[in-house]
């Protein structure tokens, strides 16, 4: 199950944001006090500290709803509970948690949620605040209405509890949906490699029944290759120049009397203005865009086990510092992480498969490649050269076929005894992708390398596999049109 949170502003006027105002600071108080005794005398369960508070707090906010005093101390439990066990990792230095802000938790019995959802259009909205219920208008947007007609078609849920929270001046109401995924015939089959300014697609299409694949059309039967531009590298490289000339600009401000500089990357200006910036809010935008484009429609999504941190793999054997920072900054996890999130939503499924040698094996003999001058282009010892990002994601496709296990192409026998943990790797060769689509990819390579056999100049056949050689790595294209289902 998916979860999104949208946040919708509330319109208040002067009287009910006074009222706002104290059912916070009495709900902040309750959740302070409470964390910090259930911390000091080691009370954590919810149930408990509900027992020993919830009659003193009637008392002593008598207009506040009994629900709210419920929450604020199931959060107070909440926040003591993971503050002892950041302290139990030693994480925090101080004696007990220091709850500086909340958010209001409305469950249904305090907010309008019958009503609401029995709504076909809903604008407003009913709280329970200081002496009963209060009407609250919405400014309700189009990310709102995206995911209430998702409500509406049944392909969503509105979960019960109302979250109302206050940033700056401002209160919104944070609506939680509960997304159902959504499950489809998977109509294609695609590959992706992240590197430092592109991210390699390779896609194969999937005709309707795919058991009937000797009638196929040979035509659809090439991987599709292309490359969606991210610029992560691009973009650290243009932030690094940035701060360091911030850092430039700031140095005379912060000279010592013996004429050195204070670390200006310390001070609060620095920080300052690195904020402005917004670094991190173009990369989550690429992200997301990536994500979207892998699953526009329900696939099967094949990607390499990238391990907990690819970054550090990558960086050994790089000496260079302003390359390994790059590497350091491309989000390899958060590519991953959205594609996992938007293939759910939209039906598709990611399997992984090992990392070992996806660039490094012709995906056409299955043998070692060869380097050549260039970081793009690899040498085939059977004659021909083999683009490094095509090699990567169309081996990926190979890793699925029962012939890169069987035959064991993939291993170099003798560094295999050595390096390799069979074990290992053979559970990551993931086995869950339907047969009669692993028996297609396998047909589908197959015929890639017959036609190679037939006409090896031409590296079967069109352009997606000539080597972009002495391209840089701007080289990029535009996906191919769709050519749709081929007919049986
Ligand atoms: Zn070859």
């Amino acid at each position: 199950m998916l979860r999104r949170a949208v946040a919708v502003e509330l319109e208040v006027a002067k009287e009910l944001n006074k009222l706002f105002y104290s059912v916070e600071t009495m709900y902040l108080n309750i959740v302070r006090e409470v964390a910090v005794y259930a911390v000091v005398n080691n009370v954590l369960s919810a149930t408990l500290l509900q027992r020993l508070f919830y009659r003193k707090y009637r008392q002593e906010y008598p207009g506040l709803h009994a629900h709210l005093i419920i929450q604020a101390i199931r959060q107070a439990s909440e926040i003591a509970k993971s503050f002892v066990k950041r302290r139990m990792r030693s994480l925090v230095s101080k004696p007990y948690p220091e709850v500086r802000s909340v958010s209001i938790r409305f469950t249904e019995k305090a907010w309008s949620y019958e009503q609401f959802i029995r709504s076909i259009a809903p604008v407003r909205l009913s709280l329970s605040l200081l002496g009963g219920r209060r009407e609250v208008w919405l400014r309700l947007h189009k990310r709102f209405w995206l995911y209430w007609w998702r409500v509406l078609t049944g392909e969503a849920e509105l979960r019960k509890t109302l979250i109302v929270k206050r940033r700056a001046n401002k209160w919104y109401a944070v609506f939680i949906f509960e997304i159902k995924p959504k499950e489809g015939a998977p109509q294609s089959v695609v590959s992706f490699d992240i590197n430092e300014n592109t991210v390699a697609v390779s896609r194969i299409d999937l005709p309707s029944t795919v058991d009937k694949v000797v009638n196929w059309n040979r035509q659809y039967l090439t991987p599709q290759l292309y490359m969606i531009r991210t610029d992560f590298g691009r973009l650290a490289r243009r932030y690094e120049a940035i701060r360091n000339a911030i850092i430039e600009k700031l140095k005379p401000r912060f000279v010592l009397p013996n004429g050195n500089h204070v670390n200006v990357t310390n001070t609060r200006e620095y920080r300052k203005c690195v904020k402005r910036l917004r670094e991190r809010g173009r990369k989550v935008g690429r992200v997301r865009h990536v994500a979207n484009e892998l699953t526009k429609s329900p696939s099967i999504i094949i990607t390499e086990d990238l391990g907990e941190n690819p970054q550090d793999e990558m960086i050994n054997g790089v000496s260079k510092d302003e390359l390994r920072h790059r590497i350091k900054q491309i989000p390899f996890k958060a590519v991953e992480r959205a594609v996992e999130e938007k293939a759910l939503e939209h039906g598709s499924k990611l399997f992984h498969v090992s990392a070992y040698r996806n660039s490094r094996v012709c995906p056409i003999h299955l043998t070692r490649l060869e380097e050549t001058g260039d970081w793009h282009t690899l040498q085939c010892p059977l004659g021909h050269l083999v683009d490094r990002d095509y090699a990567s994601v169309t081996n990926m496709f190979w890793k699925l076929t029962p012939e890169a296990w069987a035959k064991a192409f993939w291993w170099d026998l003798k560094s295999l005894s050595k390096n390799m943990n069979w074990r290992k790797h053979e559970g990551k060769s993931n086995p869950l992708v339907p047969y009669e689509i692993v028996k297609y990819i396998h047909a589908v390579l197959k015929t890639l390398k017959a036609s190679f056999e037939q006409s090896p100049a031409v590296l079967a056949r069109g352009s997606p596999m000539n080597p972009a050689r002495g391209a840089n790595e701007d080289w990029a294209r535009t996906p191919p049109r769709s050519k749709g289902t081929p007919a049986l």
